[in-house]
């Protein structure tokens, strides 16, 4: 395995003057290529910010972010965009669907901005939806619009998968098919996936579990024999 992420020394501070806020205070990790990894904290611990970061989203204020050896923190605008573009694919607790699209007009849509993307079909069919493929959002439950949101997620074939709280509004049971998919294009496809959580039952089912409290790693823990997303939910 080899790092296809590294925070070094990162610091991420809001505001001007009197009032700035320093959410992320000198984070440093590495994530390997392929690993499933959960970012585990309580609200505010500064979570989104590291996710944020990681997708070229918003900008460290010092430190380096290094994605495959290059330092994306300091990439011009025009750089942040091709880098968003190319690797990084989103999955967020509200799926963000647009809602007069079908569910394969969601994920094709994704071959405008990369240029490079998988066969939409395909990936429906990955995702186990290609039954669904004409269906609007509103007319899918939620277990599937996020499985639509994951399909556009992986079309554009992206080096890592950011997923924001992904089973946040979701049944247990919907919540855990959805982790199940996650864990497997990890462990079979080698996709590297980050799931940002407070909730830590899924914690033994990561490679690696990194803790983010009041804006600085807590822990990181690695499991070298994760369990299955199915044996640590109930
Ligand atoms: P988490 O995802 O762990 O809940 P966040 O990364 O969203 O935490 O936020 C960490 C801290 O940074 C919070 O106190 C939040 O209020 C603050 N914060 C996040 N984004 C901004 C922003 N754009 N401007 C000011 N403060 C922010």
């Amino acid at each position: 395995m080899k790092p296809i992420i590294e925070f070094v020394h990162v610091v991420k501070e809001y505001g001007v003057g009197e009032g700035v806020f320093r959410a992320l205070d000198d984070v440093s990790f590495v994530i390997q290529e392929g690993e499933f990894v959960v970012i585990l904290g309580p609200s505010g611990a500064g979570k989104s910010t590291v996710l944020n970061l990681l997708g070229g989203m918003d900008r460290a204020s010092s430190g380096e972010i290094r994605i495959k050896d290059q330092n994306i923190a300091g990439y011009s605008e025009q750089q942040l965009t091709e880098y968003r573009a190319k690797n990084v694919g989103f999955v967020f607790q509200f799926y963000n669907l647009i809602p007069t699209l079908t569910a394969w007009e969601n994920v094709a849509l994704t071959k405008e901005i990369s240029g490079e993307s998988l066969d939409a079909d395909e990936v429906l069919a990955s995702v186990g939806l290609a039954p669904h493929r004409n269906q609007f959002p509103s007319q899918l439950s939620g277990g599937e619009q996020q499985r639509v949101a994951i399909a556009r997620a992986i079309c554009k074939n992206p080096a890592m998968l950011l997923c924001d709280e992904p089973t946040g509004a979701l049944d247990s049971e919907t919540g855990t098919a959805i982790l199940t998919l996650l864990q497997k294009l990890s462990r079979e496809e080698g996709k590297t996936v980050i799931i940002v959580t407070h909730n830590s039952s899924l914690a033994k089912a990561a490679d690696k579990v990194i803790s983010i409290r009041n804006g600085k790693v807590h822990s990181v823990e690695i499991h070298e024999e994760p369990l299955a997303v199915s044996e640590v939910r109930e």
